[in-house]
């Protein structure tokens, strides 16, 4: 029987329209709409469309978000004084500095840029406040990406207690808090990386697998127990037509998209995973969607607790 397909467009969009409410009644409360800045330095493509449709987002939310933008030129203390005029600003409420900053700033730039960031305002969960908190299990600001995921299993009714959970990735921004919010949920968790060795024989061991690994259809049949919940977080834009048929059959309508286009989107999950696992997440449609209307929830919960404090 093909997988249940966890359709996490469907999931983003109620989450949309209960914070549509909460933003109007802070509005009415605070007699200005809650306020998400973004910083975006430089001009890479896929940050720009990234950006583009946080900020669609928050204005169908009733949202105020303002961009910041930088050219690539721009120094480590260009940034840091703009996060630093983002923190003081009375009508901002969430800072979102889009990952990641221009190479010749440097590997060590962003963690820079994210200690920054005052931590009330921290809507991307990437502090080390923040990240403490959620290692405590006591955050209201956690990573968007792995927050929406949460929610995902939570709204589909996925059992998470005392089931084994395994991660593959472990970054700061998806691997690392997904495990430990899966592991506040009581789960058993099993994270795996790179040097992991019988990748495959661990993986096939989860009853929910969390792929976060940035290699399109990685994770193939022989990863996944029968049943299992499997979570697709990768998003890889395939130009090369030998990938993109290695992943998708002759009349596969995703085959069809790429050689109209050129390109398709896809996770790091291959599509034969849908005849194995018990549900997955599509991609797209799947965890993108989430991650940006859990950036607009955490914009309206530090609105709210900002409000309460006032
Ligand atoms: P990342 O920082 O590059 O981390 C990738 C992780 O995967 C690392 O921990 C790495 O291990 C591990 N890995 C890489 N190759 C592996 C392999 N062959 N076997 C086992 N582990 C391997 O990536 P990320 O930021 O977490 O993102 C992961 C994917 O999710 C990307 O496709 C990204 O575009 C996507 N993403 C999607 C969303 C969304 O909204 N849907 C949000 C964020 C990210 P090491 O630590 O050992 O190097």
């Amino acid at each position: 029987m093909p997988a249940r397909i966890l359709d996490g467009a469907a999931v983003a969009a109620q989450i949309r329209s209960e914070l549509s409410s909460r933003a109007a009644a802070f509005t009415r409360a605070a007699g200005r709409q809650p306020g998400l800045g973004i910083v975006l330095v430089g001009d890479k493509a896929d940050s720009q469309i990234y950006v583009n449709s946080k900020l669609k987002s928050a204005g169908d939310e009733g949202i105020a978000a303002g961009l910041s933008h930088l050219p690539a030129s721009a120094t480590l203390d260009q940034i840091l004084s703009l996060v630093n005029r983002l923190n003081a600003d009375p009508a901002i409420d969430g800072i979102l500095v889009q990952a990641p900053l221009p190479d010749s700033l440097g590997p060590a730039a962003m963690q820079s840029v994210f200690d920054a960031i005052d931590p009330s305002k921290d809507v991307d969960g990437v502090t080390p406040v923040n990240v403490g908190r959620l290692v405590q299990n006591r955050a209201d600001l956690v990573a968007c990406t792995p927050a929406g995921i949460m929610e995902l299993l939570r709204r589909s009714a996925i059992d998470l207690a005392g089931r084994h959970a395994v991660v593959i990735g472990r970054s700061d921004i998806v691997g690392k808090p997904i495990s430990m919010l899966l592991l506040h949920r009581h789960a058993t968790v099993t994270v795996c990386h790179s040097r992991t060795q019988d990748l495959p024989k661990i993986a096939a061991t989860g009853d929910v697998l969390v792929a976060a690994l940035g290699r399109p259809g990685f994770v193939r049949r022989g990863f996944v127990r029968p049943g299992a919940t499997v979570i697709d977080v990768g998003i890889n834009l395939v130009t090369d037509a030998t990938v993109a048929r290695a992943l998708f059959h002759e009349g596969h309508p995703r085959r069809g998209l790429f050689e109209r286009k050129g390109s398709v989107l896809v996770g790091d999950v291959h599509p034969e995973v849908a005849e194995v696992a018990g549900a997955l997440t599509p991609v797209p449609g799947g965890v993108g969607p989430l991650t940006i209307a859990m950036l607009m929830a955490n914009t309206v919960i530090a609105a709210e607790r900002r409000l309460a404090m006032r």
